[in-house]
């Protein structure tokens, strides 16, 4: 008896005390690689497509050879290619960087307002509880406008990004019915991952798309999904291993012109 007691009194105080427990899936983002391994030019992927599946239904990613950016929406995983078109993905293709998670959001909000690039970020800014988790953030309607860009595939000897970057091509949308995928990660974890948003859009017939450069919601369903754990898989080949993953102030100028 007094061990069953004993029993009984653990469980309440794990209860009173709101401990921590390990995270379920939903609140994990799994991520494969590191953002500066891909500024460095480490695009050649070790997991594939099939793989990441198992971690997340909705993320974004880059494809091998970087070959396009990616996009992960209930399940289903297109390749956003350097022509502004969405083609669905194989689930044999690798990639080399990715970061994914099971959308269950924490918070929904609908927004009938019109808001530029900046208006949009300050307004998500106010939905998230603390800086100092990452989010996934999900945004579904009617946007006025949407600017996105594709990225050529690269060749060996691979390219640093910001050369890659170069030959990027752009396009725009006005009055488009979409979804915005993407995460918000702490300013701390540059270096790992993008710091604050990053979003890669795709259209409501899943036809079209890219990783966002600008855009203006006007009526559309928000979802934020608090993601308290990181997971992460490092590539485990010479390009990696041989990568300079050291963080300058050099680094966090040519991030911002990728995301830009
Ligand atoms: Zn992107």
């Amino acid at each position: 008896m007094a061990t069953r007691h004993l029993l009984a009194a653990v469980f309440f105080v794990a209860i009173a005390c709101g401990c921590a427990q390990v995270p379920e899936d939903g609140d994990t983002i799994f991520q494969v690689s590191t953002i500066n391994a891909l500024l460095e030019g480490v695009y050649d992927g070790d997991i594939s497509l099939g793989g990441l599946k198992r971690h997340g239904d909705f993320g974004v990613g880059a494809a091998d050879e970087l070959d396009g950016e990616l996009v992960e929406l209930g399940g289903e995983i297109y390749q956003l290619k350097v022509d502004g078109l969405a083609y669905p993905a194989e689930d044999s293709l690798k990639t080399p960087f990715a970061v994914v998670t099971f959308f269950e959001p924490d918070n929904t909000v609908l927004s009938d307002r019109s808001m530029d690039y900046n208006q949009l970020k300050e307004y998500l800014d106010g939905l998230l509880p603390t800086e100092n988790i990452p989010y996934a953030v999900k945004m579904e309607g009617t946007f006025n406008y949407v600017k996105t860009r594709g990225l050529p595939r690269q060749k060996k000897p691979y390219p640093r990004l910001v050369e890659v970057v170069k030959k990027e091509s752009k396009f725009e949308f006005h009055d488009v019915n979409g979804t915005m995928v993407g995460f918000w990660f702490p300013a701390y974890m540059e270096g790992i991952n993008v710091p604050h948003y990053h979003f890669h859009f795709i259209t409501e017939d899943r036809k079209k798309g890219g990783h966002v450069l600008d855009c203006e919601p006007r009526n559309v369903r928000i979802g934020i999904d608090n993601s308290p754990a990181l997971y992460m898989v490092l590539n485990e080949h010479g390009e990696f291993y041989s990568a300079d993953l050291t963080e300058t102030e050099e680094k966090k100028a040519e991030l911002e012109e990728f995301m830009e």
